[in-house]
């Protein structure tokens, strides 16, 4: 089960994804290199992967909703 500690915000401007700050390295803001067929697909809650381009971090999002990114690892 996924719990608040694999959430994470972003921000949406547009059709870009924005975290305020990364939650490995804390950089800020961070564009987030995600396609919008994936995010579509997140939304429907089939997994994709992110690796943050400030720390090449891997995120695997196990799905998205209208405010946080839900990832297979805690991220808080
Ligand atoms: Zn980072």
């Amino acid at each position: 089960m996924l719990d608040f500690h694999h959430t994470w915000p972003y921000e949406r401007v547009a059709n870009d994804i924005y975290f305020e700050e990364c939650p490995f390295c804390h950089e800020s803001p961070v564009l987030i290199p995600i396609k919008k067929e994936a995010v579509e697909n997140a939304f429907e809650g089939i997994r994709t992967h992110i690796v943050m381009p400030c720390c090449h971090e891997k995120i695997v999002v196990a799905s998205m909703d209208q405010d946080y990114v839900w990832a297979t690892r805690v991220l808080r």
